[in-house]
């Protein structure tokens, strides 16, 4: 039995063995093949952690035509307002309209704990067709549902014939995982056995046909970023088709019929593309992310070498590399001697560190969310490209670890994503957002402008050395003292490092 035949995904804690908690040095921690801490990796003492529903609500506010339905405590679609912003943004960017994201709840209380809120909850699906008339709807378990027994598939089945829309239960029960990424799996898995399930098997094509390729991207990028891989792959001669985010529902189900999937982040994907490959045949690329210029160089002779491609690409990229080389020439020779910190998802942060190497930036740390396995080519590239070593911290919102590292390392610039500057920022140091939907961060172009961002940023740092000024963290002094990672089970306790 495959996992898109089970209600829910497995916890890539199981999966993938993924793990939250880990520290030490660059070289230290890369060579022990980042066998992190205890099963299920943990501290002794945790400032927070980021619940799965915040990425998997990031994909499924963007679908067009479709209802989020909630089921759960109200709080837990908080953060579908903050990310809002990015759906407006992006409906803006692809079709011209500012549209919101629809997001409901069924607002579960404590009566409904007790007495269960499943009645509420085929309720609200009907209203939400009702009201709506959207062609999905996402029925979501949040942490209640989960823990109550709710059965948010059964109450699914059960009304699916008195709506028009397709009903998609997705499980995001915070309280089963650690690993946020396990979202990605939860929203694919809910496609996968609704929108996927009856496709057709993949028809064979005309010979001259152009071919098709899946681009996936989870909302890791936005507009500008798929503008450049769309680029780069049409001058290849390759169509392109991406998915998941922004995607209609009724044309879904093309990705079965593509000739080949492309991953832009290996962390995001294997759990469809395997899915892809095993029950549609479609093959699938899952290995470098295009960040960075070599990186980016890599990516697209993958692409390139599965179609046959590889002169076409070599000399895409020779065009491509002299260019940007040509316009990087003015702004690095100001990143020669600057340190910077790196804190984002684990293949992102790697990629970005080999980006910034390749700008002339010293990396003076990096925090990754988690790790697993997809990673280890880029602890490879890194641990080859690096000049000199520098902590590696593998950790989810453990703030207190982050302030203690940039007291130690004082990097010129920490690049994190765009709620994770604070402590950066409060410590003096530039920030810059390592992840924005209106900017520009993969391929050719992503490196250009990344570059010029921090150019302008670096020259004029001002700004947050005055906030530095007037803020404090709320740290000892007696912490800055000791190991940043004394915390963490599996790095040695109390053990200086
Ligand atoms: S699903 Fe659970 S952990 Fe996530 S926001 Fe809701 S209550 Fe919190």
């Amino acid at each position: 039995m495959g996992y898109f035949d089970q209600k829910e995904p497995p916890r890539r804690e199981h999966r993938l063995q993924a793990c939250i908690a880990d520290g030490g040095t660059f070289s230290e921690v890369a060579n022990r093949r980042m066998r992190c801490c205890l099963p299920d990796g943990e501290r002794t003492f945790a400032q927070g952690n980021i619940c799965l529903l915040l990425p998997a609500l990031g994909i499924m506010n963007t679908i067009p035509d479709s209802v989020v339905l909630m089921h759960s405590a109200i709080g837990c679609g908080s953060s579908a307002h903050a990310g809002n912003a990015g759906v407006r943004a992006g409906n803006n960017a692809r079709w011209g309209v500012l549209k919101d994201g629809t997001w409901l709840s069924t607002a579960l209380t404590e009566s409904d704990v007790i007495c269960g809120g499943e009645g509420k909850l085929s309720a609200a699906i009907i209203e939400a067709d009702k009201r709506f008339q959207p062609a999905v709807i996402f029925v979501v378990a949040g942490c209640v549902p989960g823990i109550i027994g709710d059965d948010i598939d059964g109450v699914s089945e059960g009304v699916q014939s008195q709506v028009a829309a397709r009903i998609l239960p997705v499980h995001c029960e915070g309280f089963k995982t650690k690993i946020w990424a396990t979202s990605y799996d939860a929203v694919y898995h809910a496609i996968g056995r609704t929108l996927l399930k009856d496709a057709a098997p993949r028809a064979a094509k005309s010979s001259n046909a152009r071919p098709v390729v899946n681009l996936f991207n989870v909302s890791s990028m936005g507009r500008p970023d798929e503008v450049e891989l769309k680029r780069l792959l049409e001058l290849l001669g390759l169509e392109v088709n991406i998915f998941p985010v922004f995607a209609e529902p009724a044309k879904m189900a093309q990705i079965t019929q593509a000739d080949l999937s492309v991953s832009t982040c290996p962390t995001h994907d294997d759990y469809l593309l395997r899915y892809l490959q095993e029950t549609c045949g479609v093959p699938y690329i899952l290995k470098h992310m295009p960040i960075g210029i070599a990186n980016t160089g890599l990516w697209l002779r993958d692409v390139a070498a599965f179609f046959g491609l590889q002169e076409k690409a070599a000399a895409i990229i020779a065009r491509e590399e002299t260019e940007l080389a040509a316009a990087l020439a003015e702004l690095t020779p100001a990143f020669a001697g600057k340190k910077v910190f790196l804190s984002a998802g684990e293949f992102r942060a790697l990629a970005t560190a080999l980006l910034m190497g390749e700008l002339g930036f010293e990396i003076s740390g990096i925090r990754a969310f988690h790790h697993d396995e997809f990673a280890a080519p880029e602890y490879q590239k890194l641990d080859q490209a690096k000049s000199k070593d520098f902590p590696l911290n593998i950790a989810n919102c453990q703030v207190f670890e982050e302030a203690n590292l940039l007291k130690r390392t004082q990097p010129d610039v920490f690049l994190g994503h765009m709620n994770g500057n604070g402590t950066a920022a409060k410590l003096g140091i530039t920030t810059s957002v390592i992840y924005n939907v209106g900017l520009q961060y993969v391929g050719y172009k992503g490196a250009y402008e990344l570059a010029r961002r921090l150019y302008r940023q670096l020259r004029n740092p001002g700004f947050n050395r005055n906030i530095s000024k007037w803020t404090v963290l709320p740290y000892k002094q007696q912490w800055y003292g000791q190991y940043p990672f004394s915390h963490i089970k599996a790095a040695g306790g109390e053990v200086d490092g």
